[in-house]
């Protein structure tokens, strides 16, 4: 794998944001490292379809996790990359969305920094706001909400959090939430949040599997049985926005000028 040409040149790490899956998504800058990348770490989230066209020069590791099964242990990852920049590649780490929003983006620059090795950061589209956003949901909107938390439902909150978030009287976005959405929900209403609230369970966005399902705190986990990962759920009264329609991407997020292709 090594150059044979230029083996003394210095490698380098880029975590790069790869956005909410389609390609087209992908920020110039992620394009750019795409394409200068020797090897390319990925995983399920993000764009994976043309990575070949995007990375020419690259091989590719999946080091993919399925929530529960984790394929390759965060530490052997950037083990991995470092040894890579180590011997002068130029490393890339695509990531669903953006590096620094549960993406352990932030240990891997550690990690990289701690080796001595350079390592920048392209910041990418999070599905916390544009999956939402593909289903016609603004996460903020002027009289209705002017914030907007993003909890991680990886793990069930403490009862303080519960009482913080139910508090807060804005918009509140749940990745990785489907497994812990009754203890969510259950954990919001004993916080007093108000069983009429809407809520929106937001699946596969950006895919031809997008589906929003619509219901409120009360019916919610009932209303959501069949959901699975990957989904934005997100809480509060800007999902009352989006008319309660799964109206599909192309009516909002997509160019227009792209379509008539
Ligand atoms: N760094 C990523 C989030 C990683 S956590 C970002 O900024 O978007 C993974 C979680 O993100 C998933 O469990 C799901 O909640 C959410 N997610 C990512 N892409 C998604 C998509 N296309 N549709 C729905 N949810 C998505």
């Amino acid at each position: 794998m090594l150059p044979t040409r230029r083996t003394r040149r210095s490698g380098h790490i880029t975590l790069v944001g790869g956005g909410p899956g389609p390609a087209d998504l992908l920020t110039l800058r992620a394009a750019k490292a795409l394409a200068a990348a020797d090897v390319v770490y990925f995983d399920r989230l993000g764009p994976t379809e043309d990575l070949a066209a995007l990375a020419p020069r690259a091989t590719f590791v999946d080091v993919g996790k399925t929530p529960g099964h984790h394929k390759v242990a965060q530490e052997e990852i950037t083990a991995r990359m470092i040894d890579g920049a180590r011997n002068g590649l130029h490393v890339v780490r695509l990531k669903g969305g953006d590096p620094f929003v549960f993406g352990r983006g932030g240990e891997e620059m550690a990690g990289a920094v701690a080796a001595r090795i350079p390592v920048t950061v392209v910041p990418g589209i999070s599905s916390a706001i544009s999956v939402p956003g593909a289903a016609g949901i603004p996460v903020t909107h002027r009289n209705v909400s002017h914030l907007f938390t993003v909890v991680s439902g990886h793990a069930p909150l403490a009862a303080h959090e519960y009482t913080h978030l139910a508090g807060l009287g804005g918009t509140i976005v749940v990745l990785m939430g489907i497994g812990t959405l009754p203890a969510l929900i259950a954990g919001l209403r004993l916080a007093g949040l108000a069983n009429v609230t809407p809520i929106a369970v937001v699946e596969n966005g950006f895919s031809h599997a997008q589906r929003t399902t619509t219901a409120t705190l009360d019916s919610i986990v009932d209303a959501s049985s069949t959901c699975r990962n990957p989904a934005v759920i997100v809480i509060g009264d800007v999902v009352n926005l989006a008319g309660g329609n799964d109206l599909a991407i192309p009516n909002f997020l997509a160019d227009a000028g792209l379509q008539s292709a």
